[in-house]
Order: structure tokens, then sequence, then C-alpha cells
């Protein structure tokens, strides 16, 4: 059995305050949700604060990003043993915006999910396509393109720590879900990909979870879906009603 996971991607926003006061909400409204993994991934400035409030309780802490290299001479970056000296879990990587503003590509998604594995953390691998590229018939060639080439080299093993995320980059803060059907799709077409490159038994364990505009009216529906595991949130993910309402939507 797949447990669901339902993470929140703060993003660009919240000062320490504002985290505090959000992550401190979610505990009190969440603290009786049982059966799924409930992640929040605040900016970096608010990690270790945030830590502090959700340590021992069943909200567990990712990040968004992270540099590859351990330590060094890489100035503005934050490595992983970092991240999990704050007390990260969770740590997402290859977003559609870090794809887009920060010419993150495949391969670098492959070096940071091998350090990722190495410290570990659970990576959070997200992997989906543009509305031109979805508009050209082209999802398919690109999501395979993503999950082939961001996951190579991962043994059987480690491959169970990782969760995909399937985000349209169409549906990320445009208010533009994909229909359950259209997300099942893809993420049925994600697990025989994986089917090919580790086995039924193994594919049939790894999480997919979708993120495109996720809010409490539309979670049920998808959530309803075979393939779908769990939801990436940003927008809704950052009031503690609205992504409350989310994690309970689960069923
Ligand atoms: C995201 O950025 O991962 C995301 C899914 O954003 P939103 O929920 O705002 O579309």
């Amino acid at each position: 059995m797949r447990r669901y996971i339902i993470a929140g991607n703060w993003k660009m926003n919240k000062t320490v305050g504002e985290a505090i006061e959000l992550a401190n909400g979610l505990k009190r409204e969440l603290y009786d949700v049982t059966g799924l993994d409930i992640v929040i991934c605040p900016p970096f400035t608010a990690l270790s604060e945030v830590s502090e409030v959700v340590t021992g309780s069943n909200i567990y802490l990712g990040a968004q990003d992270f540099f590859w290299e351990e330590k060094g001479a890489y100035t503005g970056e934050v490595s992983s043993l970092m991240l999990k000296d704050t007390g990260c879990k969770y740590v997402i990587i290859g977003h559609s915006e870090r794809r887009k503003y920060f010419g993150e590509t495949n391969e670098t998604v492959n070096k940071k999910l091998n350090t990722a594995l190495k410290t570990g953390l659970l990576p959070i691998v997200c992997v989906g396509e543009r509305l031109e590229e979805r508009e050209g018939h082209k999802t398919f060639d690109v999501v395979k393109d993503h999950v082939e080439n961001s996951l190579k080299g991962i043994s059987k093993e480690d491959i169970l720590r990782v969760t995909v995320a399937y985000e349209p980059v169409w549906a990320i803060g445009t208010g533009k879900t994909a229909t359950p059907e259209q997300a099942e799709e893809v993420h049925k077409f994600i697990r025989e990909i994986f089917i090919k490159m580790y086995g039924e038994e193994t594919a049939s364990l790894l999480r997919i979870q979708y993120g495109g505009s996720v809010t409490p009216d539309n979670i049920e529906g998808l959530m309803a879906k075979e393939n779908i595991d769990g939801a990436l949130v940003g927008g809704a993910s950052l009031k503690v009603e609205s992504f409350s309402s989310i994690v309970k939507g689960v069923k």
C-alpha cells in the first residue's frame, strides 16, 4: 500500500515570524490527522524556527532546493547537510520554477537527487510539461524525458525513498487544475515507465503526487484516482484553513 503525501511548497513567501505562525496554526489544526505524510517546505530563512515548531508533531519539514556539493566556495548556496542540520526530512528537487528561472536541468536534478539520497533526505522530484508542450502533443515525451533522465542510475532500494511530483507547468499558480482524468493519465504513464525501469513490485510502491492549483475543492476528485498518491501544493499551502482542508480532504 502506498501512503499518501501532502506537501506544501511555500516558495518565496513568509518572514520568520509569519512562518512560525503558519506552522503553529497547522500543528493545531492537524494534530490528530494520521495515515498520511504531511510536509511543509518553508523558505531557507525560516527552516530552523519552523523545525522547532513541528519537531515531535505529525508534520515533517522539507526544503525547496539545495546545491549538490557538500560544502565549499559556492557563494549563496545551501548544502544537503545544512538542510539535514535544520531538521529537514524532505527536499523538493527540480521544481519547474527552478527549471525556468534558475537553469535547472535533468542533469542538475540528477546530481541533487544523488546527493540528497546520500545525505539521507527524502527527495520530491518534480516533472511536467509546459503549456506549449501539452498543446503540441508532447506531454508524454517531455514527462518520459524528465523521469528517465532526472532519475537516471538510481538503485531499486533508493527509488523507494523518492516521491515523484507530476506538475503540469500550465496548472501551477494559474488556477487551472488538470482534471483528475488528465492527471491520472500521466500518473499511470509514469508508473509504467517505472515498471520498465524497476519492475512491477517496486513501481507499485512508488509514490506519485500531483501538483498544480490543488485546492480544498478539487483534492477529493484527484485523490480518488488510482495512481495519484498525494499532492504538492503551492498557493493553497500558505493559509492554515486551505492547507488543512486539503490534508483532511484526503480519504
Ligand atoms: C507548485 O508550485 O508546486 C504548485 C503546485 O503551485 P500551485 O498549487 O500554486 O499551483
